[in-house]
């Protein structure tokens, strides 16, 4: 088996050179879904995974824009479109220094195991740009996102390519996007998903990922008899999921003791409530400062510059900021003070040493792709909602996303069984392919 592995490995790396992420995720699959291809008649022989890494188109393209001082700068956009066998693409855009088309393909390539998860009918893509709206104005934002929409354009559409946000991607560049595509192509559509309440939005879709990701992990806790009730939680990131995630983790009992940006991370050994926490979100979302400014307000907790949260002893750990943000050494941190149970609310956020160490331990472990899965479902009834010209009550969509939350534990659960118990990464990876390799199979060899 380990051949097979290796040398399927050693393939695709030969086609996608300097693409470290994109590896990443890849081996992380294929460690899982290789042994279960072998040993299914239908899939063996169909070289189905090969197909399922190379994308089914990629876009690059320059964004050239109009700065407020006068300045003409430059950005690269991209948009991969992965997968379409079960729905049109959807996925993400994230703005950030970082993005590169590794880092997209590994978010892409995800992005199928998630969206194929959620039992919606929706393929999987993503995209992005370098563009670093940190620091920039409303005007600066407000241009480039008009620029990078008129490029996009030509290449999505509400049966196509439904983009949404991710880092560096909220409710205001979303806006600006929607508004340069609603000029461009004189229609109102659904065209892109964590559009505002007013104006096609859902109800729950920015609390949708945190949220989901933490009744994933009550669903986790209540298999061994637990739950999120007085245990205490530690929390990276103080973006979109992160501020929902320690909401929901507040809401539910537990006692959340850290949030972070990348700059450092607060430590509040009296936990974050929800006023200290509407404290952070405004900060966040309106004043657009940083974390550190939270001991300003609290000076009972403590700021730690440049560190991650992990050594912080806790039941819970919640990775919600970016990838490989928890590595090896972090997870052994967790594991020695005896942490229950991870749910990933971001994307890869946990290296392969830290996953091993994780499945080593029996400590409860949610893969992103199950676990913040939330977000997108989301997005799917948000999809549903506008071609419906409906919208549902707030308590609706909630009971929905508990219910795809539900699922998705229970798809793990049933995939995942092993001698010693579940294992959630194994589970998510063979639910999600076995869902769109049906439908591969079924429309031929594309
Ligand atoms: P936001 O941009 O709202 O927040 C990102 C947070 O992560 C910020 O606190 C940011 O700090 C921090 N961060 C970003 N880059 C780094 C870094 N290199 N090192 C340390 N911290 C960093 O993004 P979201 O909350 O939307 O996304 C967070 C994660 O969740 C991502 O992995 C995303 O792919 C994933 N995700 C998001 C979904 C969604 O619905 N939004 C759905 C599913 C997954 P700073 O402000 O300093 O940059």
């Amino acid at each position: 088996m380990e051949t097979i592995i290796n040398n399927f490995l050693n393939e695709v790396a030969s086609r996608n050179r300097n693409q470290p992420e994109f590896m990443q995720a890849v081996s992380e699959v294929v460690e899982t879904v290789v042994p279960y291809i072998v040993s299914q008649k239908i899939y063996y022989g169909q070289n189905i995974l090969l197909r399922m890494v190379e994308p089914e188109r990629v876009i690059s393209f320059r964004v050239a824009w109009i700065d407020e001082t006068g300045e003409i700068r430059v950005n690269r956009g991209y948009r991969v479109e992965m997968n379409s066998a079960i729905g049109p693409y959807k996925g993400g855009l994230r703005f950030h220094p970082n993005v590169n088309l590794s880092v997209l393909k590994f978010l892409a390539f995800e992005q199928i195991f998630k969206n194929a998860l959620t039992t919606l009918p929706m393929g999987a893509g993503k995209g992005g740009s370098d563009f670093d709206p940190k620091g920039k104005s409303d005007i600066d934002v407000m241009r480039f996102c008009q620029s990078f929409m008129t490029e996009l354009a030509r290449h999505i559409g509400p049966n196509r390519d439904i983009p949404a946000g991710d880092i560096g991607v909220g409710s205001r560049e979303i806006g600006y996007m929607f508004g340069q595509y609603k000029r461009l192509r004189n229609e109102f559509t659904g065209v892109l998903t964590g559009k505002g309440l007013t104006w096609g939005g859902s109800l729950i879709r920015s609390e949708a990922t945190g949220y989901g990701v933490v009744y994933f992990i009550e669903n986790m806790l209540q298999h061994v008899g637990q739950t999120i009730e007085g245990k205490t939680v530690v929390v990276s990131g103080s973006g979109n999921v992160a501020q929902y995630a320690a909401e929901k983790a507040i809401t539910m009992g537990g006692k959340v003791l850290t949030m972070s940006d990348s700059s450092g991370f607060i430590h509040d050994q009296d936990g974050i409530n929800q006023e200290k926490l509407n404290y952070i979100m405004d900060l966040k979302n309106n004043q657009r400062g940083r974390i550190r400014q939270y001991i300003e307000q609290y000076p009972k907790a403590s700021y730690h510059e440049g560190q991650t949260p992990w050594k912080i002893p806790c039941q819970i750990a919640i990775p919600c900021a970016t990838q490989n943000e928890l590595l090896e050494k972090d997870a052994l941190h967790l594991i020695k003070n005896q942490c229950l149970a991870v749910g990933e609310g971001a994307n890869m956020p946990s290296d392969h040493g830290a996953i091993h160490q994780f499945l080593n331990s029996k400590i409860l472990f949610a893969p992103g792709k199950a676990s913040n899965a939330g977000g997108v479902a989301v997005s799917g009834l948000e999809m549903a909602q506008n071609s419906l010209r409906f919208s549902w009550s707030r308590e609706e969509v909630n009971e929905r996303l508990k219910v795809i939350m539900n699922d998705i534990h229970q798809s793990c659960f049933v995939y995942g069984q092993e001698d010693q118990g579940i294992n959630y990464v194994k589970g998510a990876n063979i639910a999600g392919f076995v869902k769109v390799a049906d439908a591969m199979l079924a429309q031929g060899v594309v």
